[in-house]
């Protein structure tokens, strides 16, 4: 892997892409830095050979024009307290005050370019928005693991005007290794544990996972698709009735290879979306008219519990139940407890994707995991294929 850690930054400037897509306030206070936080590691090091940092990275989804909520200057001050120094500001990330201010840029200073989506050539991959990046530095360095999905000028097309000086940053590299060990060197039993709301956006993640792993556990909204496509009743609970024959695939794919699949047995249910509704636990064949199914009831917690705790290698992705609702959140807590059990019992764990992140960072058990990815769909793709555009770009 073509990293930052055998490359000499001394006199160089280094073009940066990194994922600085962070939840902001309406007072424009940040209110999770955990993204900028990751990529300090790569900006230091370029400093220290004595290099010089150009930024350049997104900010939300803003309509291919200056948006005040999506600016990047809000996040300048928080940045400048966590790398201690002034980092400087361009307002633009195309025109005479980007070329001059990176122009004039000095070994140790960092400057940070505005949000790249202000253009649409950003999203449409233009090879010449690409190339006027280019121009700014003299290596380029992927650390934004969260794009590294999409074809974007600055994430993927701009690698090409870098034949000898693309890497990875350090952020970038730690991903895809803990991804790596999880799919191609992980100990046995491998477990995945897949939840979420829906199956369809994860059919083809389940399908290269079949070919992986010893255990699939599954939970989550997605968990009634398979009920109603084995003939249980659900009640009005999430199912996508399109989806049934490929429910049934899943299940018969799972025995030919040999793999565990584990749905829920019994669930909790409500009669309504709401954390205040009555509820009551029952077998999930059998919901009755009315009611939902919003959490995985306690037979199934203690089935997972003891697939997680036999587990050498656990990787988990979406949440079990509605666990965002304090009713329904006691699956997908037991569940995160368990990884953290069966991590401190020698396991590797690997927490991804948006949901489960949120969920490991709600009940602050974060640092009691192996890794926690920053990519969501990044992720998701990279476990489907193993090719991501941001990726292959660089190893070209
Ligand atoms: P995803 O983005 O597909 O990972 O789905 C995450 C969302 O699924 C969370 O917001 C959960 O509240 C939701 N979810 C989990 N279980 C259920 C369920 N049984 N019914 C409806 N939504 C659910």
């Amino acid at each position: 892997m073509k990293t930052i850690s055998q490359y000499n930054f001394s006199n160089k400037k280094a073009l940066v892409r990194v994922d600085f897509n962070v939840p902001i306030d309406a007072n424009f206070n940040i209110t999770d830095d955990t993204r900028i936080r990751a990529a300090l590691p790569t900006i230091n090091k370029i400093l220290a050979d004595g290099g010089s940092v150009i930024l350049m990275s997104h900010l939300g989804r803003p309509k291919d024009v200056f948006e005040e909520k999506y600016s990047l200057k809000h996040l300048v001050k928080h940045l400048s307290y966590l790398l201690h120094l002034e980092v400087q500001f361009a307002n633009n990330c195309m025109g005479d005050e980007a070329k001059q201010m990176t122009k004039n840029l000095q070994a140790g200073e960092v400057l940070l370019l505005e949000n790249l989506r202000f253009y649409k050539q950003e999203t449409a991959g233009t090879v010449s928005f690409a190339e006027e990046l280019a121009r700014y530095g003299n290596v380029y360095v992927n650390d934004a693991f969260g794009t590294a999905h999409r074809t974007h000028a600055s994430t993927t097309i701009i690698a090409q005007f870098f034949p000898n000086d693309k890497m990875f940053g350090y952020l970038m590299a730690d991903e895809l290794a803990n991804i790596n060990k999880v799919l191609h060197t992980a100990q046995r039993p491998l477990t995945a544990i897949i939840g979420g709301a829906k199956v369809s956006g994860k059919i083809s993640i389940i399908s290269n996972l079949l070919n992986k792993v010893d255990n699939l556990i599954i939970g989550g909204g997605m968990a009634y698709t398979f009920i109603k496509a084995q003939g249980g009743k659900i009640g009005n609970s999430l199912v996508e009735d399109d989806k049934l024959d490929v429910a049934l695939h899943i299940i018969k794919t799972a025995k030919e290879k040999n793999v565990q699949l584990l749905i829920p047995q019994d669930t909790v249910v409500a009669a309504a979306f709401d954390n205040n509704s009555p509820t009551k636990t029952c077998d999930i064949n059998a919901i009755p008219d009315g009611w939902l199914g919003l959490d995985i009831g306690a037979e199934t917690i203690k089935t997972y519990e003891q697939i997680i705790q036999q587990s050498k290698t656990i990787m988990w992705n979406g949440p079990m139940g509605v666990f965002e609702m304090s009713s329904f959140e006691q699956g997908t807590k037991k569940i995160a407890e368990a990884i953290v059990e069966a991590t401190k019992n020698g396991a590797y764990s690997l927490i991804g994707g948006g949901d489960s992140v949120a969920a490991i960072n709600k009940y602050q058990l974060a640092n009691q995991v192996s890794y926690v990815s920053t990519g969501g769909g990044a992720l998701l793709e990279y476990i489907e294929g193993e090719k991501l555009p941001g990726v292959i770009a660089i190893m070209q």
